[in-house]
Parts: C-alpha cells; structure tokens; sequence
C-alpha cells in the first residue's frame, strides 16, 4: 500500500496530565508490515502512547507521521480509523446479540451508516471477505451462532475480525490475549503471523510467552518505561539488560 518503507512515525511526542509527564519525548518508527511488540510496566505510557496514535490523546509537542506524508496530529479520530489505523482495546467489543455473521457484515458496511448496513445487501466479492476473514480468525465454524455466547478467546478473535473487514492498514492492539487459554494465545499468535507482512501491527503486550511467540526470536521488542523509549532490541536481550531488569523487578 505504502510500498516498502515507514508505516507509523513517532517523534518525541510529550504528553503531561496536571503536570505529571505521561510521555516524555517518546520516539517510535514501525516499518510497513513489521509486528512490534511493546512491553514495559503499568505506568509506562502505553496507553497514552496509543491515544497519540488515533487521536483520542494530543500530545503537547512532537510528531506522529502515517506512512512518510500523513501527519495524524492533523486530523480527527474518526478521520484517522478511516485512513486505515484499526485498534483494538483489551476487552472484546462485539455486538453481543447478534451473530458472528452479522458483526463481520456491519463491520464492513461500517461507513455507510446503520441504515444503509441493514438494508444493502452484500455482493459476491464481500461475501469472499467475509469467509477469508472468518477462516483467520478460526470461527467458520460458529458463523450463525450469537456472539454472547462465544468463549472470551472467540470473542476477541471476532473483534479482530471486524477490525480486519476494514482492511487497516495499521492496528494497535491492546494485550490481545489477556484472559486466553494456551491454546487460544498460540491461534493468536498464528493469526497474528498471518497479518504480518499485509498489515502493521503494534501489539501492547505483558505476556512474554506470547511475545516470544510473536517475535520467533528475530523480531525487535520495543521497552516503554516512564514514558520514553528504556530498550529496543531482541526480547532475549532487552530481557538481559539491566536497566529493564530493574524495572521490572521494582514491580
Ligand atoms: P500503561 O498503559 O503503560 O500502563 P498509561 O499510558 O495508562 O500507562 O499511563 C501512563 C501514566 O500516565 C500513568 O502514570 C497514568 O497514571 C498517567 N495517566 C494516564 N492517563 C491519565 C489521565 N487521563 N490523567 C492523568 N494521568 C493519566
């Protein structure tokens, strides 16, 4: 989409609450199609970090750059979901009542309004979405059952879902498989492996068996603490250093 090249540009972006620095001249840069996991402490400015990102949050100063030419901290928070950054907050939104079929159906009717999502009917080429989509999140097996009823996992994979039917280019996800079951984090670090490459991911993560599914050992690790950048580098060695040791044993 972007071509080769940067996917997310994050400059010293500083953001103080009442005085207190959440973020102090944080700077990140993601490539296109790279998965970066995020890691650090309660406190460290990952959320914060990530409402810089879509607009919830404006930093008092720095940059934050889509692709090489899309400066975020112009636009709204709907006007950036639009231009393809998709995220996903720890607990499972999904429309309870209705089935799997239909949350992936008004997922991608999403910018035509409720009323035209109801009544537009889908063509063959969205049909096609739909189940590619369904596979990857391994539901095709639960399409007419009625998203309350799905386990925590499913519903964080539905969620997924519905995120992917608006082909982001981008997604933040916030500790993703909290609550999962062994064997759901491995199928949410398989679907994760299967984005990589089409999509941007940054992961929000403090699962580090997750993590090292993720990053198969060759992938960099990104260590928030106090609001700025401590580490980057592999997670056996950002787990080694001793400035990310400490705090982490503070905890
Ligand atoms: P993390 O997601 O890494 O746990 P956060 O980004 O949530 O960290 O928070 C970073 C720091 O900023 C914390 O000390 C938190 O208490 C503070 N903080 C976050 N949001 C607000 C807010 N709206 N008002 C005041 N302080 C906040």
């Amino acid at each position: 989409y972007f071509g080769q090249g940067v996917a997310l540009y994050v400059d010293e972006i500083t953001v103080s609450f009442d005085g207190f620095r959440a973020l102090n001249k944080l700077s990140l840069t993601i490539d296109v199609g790279e998965l970066r996991c995020i890691i650090g402490p309660n406190g460290a400015g990952k959320t914060t970090m990530m409402d810089c990102i879509t607009g919830k949050t404006r930093p008092d100063s720095g940059t934050v750059f889509f692709g090489s030419n899309v400066d975020l901290l112009r636009l709204s928070e709907p006007q950036i979901a639009q231009i393809g950054v998709g995220r996903k907050f720890q607990k499972p939104t999904v429309y309870e009542q209705l089935s799997v079929f239909e949350n992936l159906e008004l997922a991608l009717k999403a910018d035509r309004g409720v009323r035209a999502a109801l009544f537009h009917r889908l063509g063959s080429e969205q049909l096609g979405r739909i189940e590619e989509v369904l596979k990857l999140i391994h539901l095709q097996g639960e399409v007419q059952r009625t998203a309350g009823l799905l386990s925590h996992g499913q519903k964080q994979w539905l969620e997924i879902g519905m995120l992917l039917m608006q082909d982001p280019k981008l997604l933040l996800l916030d500790e993703p498989v909290a609550g999962m079951t062994d064997e759901e984090t491995e199928r949410t670090a398989e679907l994760f492996l299967t984005l990589e490459g089409k999509h941007s991911l940054v992961v929000v993560e403090h699962d580090m068996k997750f993590v090292d599914q993720l990053t198969q050992g060759r992938k960099k690790v990104t260590v928030l603490h106090e609001g700025s950048v401590l580490a980057e580098g592999l997670l056996s060695d950002v787990q080694a250093n001793e400035k990310v040791v400490e705090v982490y044993l503070g905890r």
